[in-house]
């Protein structure tokens, strides 16, 4: 078969495991189009009248995959909730969570809600930091920065495991004394508003530059520009970006093109295995980890301290200049670099 031939076949295959999957999903919720038409409605308009980048059509290239993404979340968002889970118990960030708790008791209601936001915020800054900085995390987190049009409908592009970055501030949260209700309605306004700063529409809105984020601050954080990378992380407040040097809002220009600059599958099916390769069968390392506990519990503390050595790096990174010094995580996944091999290293335990 002709490499044409076999392209073609491949692409067939995703295609229409993506029907299947899509089809599944839809069997078990259509919510997700009740809140895709929603975003249709309210964003939509804005961006005909307003448009960011003029002449991009609401039917532009890869709009089914984004879609997709929204649509199969059903089935595949559950993987997702037990990672994070996990997440929020082994990341210890109800540790300090539970330091604060009797300050958290003692402040009035008005003033316990704006604290509970901004370090909400200030958590999710640096989870969003690492997802970008520690190789690992960027090979769930690409997906999302894989769509090359920003527009109503790109936000819902993410890998289900890149979405456990909202566990560990969830978990603060709770520890700290706030209300369930109160750490789920700002988890789901942050995912909400996420949604909207996507959007193709013009809106400088200067003035809250500094104040909240806009669609202009998320917009530079998704271009493949080398200048702008490694920027604006905050999900609310730029504050952090502002305090922690990864601040990028320049006056005179604006961002033209996003993406990032290795493979990543085009299909949602695709998209959703790729940042698993190499890892295995967690049921195999389960069985390993039963039938050699000491050995997997070496190995096991040996991947945590790469981990937490790469997040050191990021954090104590030179922001002088926005790029830093750290290197942008692996261009080719298919040669991941040393630190990415131990993390997803198949052999068994050692
Ligand atoms: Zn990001
Ligand atoms: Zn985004």
């Amino acid at each position: 078969m002709s490499k044409g031939g076999r392209f073609n076949t491949t692409r067939v295959i995703a295609a229409a495991a993506a029907l299947v999957l899509v089809g599944v999903a839809l069997s078990v919720s259509v919510e997700p189009v009740f809140l895709i038409a929603v975003l249709f409605v309210l964003v939509v308009p804005f961006e005909k009248a307003m448009p960011r980048h003029k002449g991009q059509r609401v039917r532009r290239p890869a709009i089914g995959t984004d879609l997709a993404h929204g649509l199969v979340t059903p089935i595949v968002a559950p993987a997702g909730l037990v990672v994070a889970g996990a997440l929020g118990v082994f990341s210890l960030a109800w540790l300090p969570g539970l330091a604060l708790r009797p300050l958290v008791g003692q402040i009035p209601s008005l003033a316990q809600m704006l604290l509970g936001l901004v370090l909400f915020d200030l958590l999710i800054y640096w989870t969003h930091r690492f997802s970008h900085e520690v190789p690992f995390l960027w090979r769930f987190h690409a997906i999302h920065h894989s769509t090359e049009t920003l527009d109503w409908v790109s936000g819902l592009r993410g890998h289900p495991f890149d979405g456990v970055i909202l566990a560990p501030a969830f978990v603060f949260l709770l520890a700290a004394g706030f209300s369930p209700e109160y750490a789920g309605a700002i988890t789901v306004i942050q995912i909400l508003s996420g949604l909207f700063l996507h959007a193709n529409v013009r809106w400088r809105l200067r003035p809250l530059h500094r104040l909240i984020i806009t669609p202009e601050f998320h917009h530079w954080h998704h271009t493949n520009e080398p200048t702008a990378m490694h920027s604006n992380y905050s999900v609310f407040l730029p504050i952090w970006d502002i305090a922690f040097g990864t601040y990028f809002m320049p006056a005179n220009r604006r961002p033209e093109t996003y993406g990032v600059d290795e493979y990543i599958p085009s299909g949602v099916v695709g998209q959703l295995l790729w940042p698993l390769r190499g890892i295995g069968n967690p049921l195999v390392r389960v069985g390993r980890g039963l039938s050699h506990p000491i050995r997997s519990l070496r190995w096991l503390g040996a991947q945590v301290r790469v981990l937490l050595g790469q997040m050191q790096r990021s954090a104590l990174r030179d922001t002088g200049n926005v790029t830093g010094t750290v290197p942008h995580p692996p261009r080719r996944p298919d040669r991941p670099s040393a630190s990415t091999r131990v993390l997803v290293s198949t052999s068994p335990p050692r």
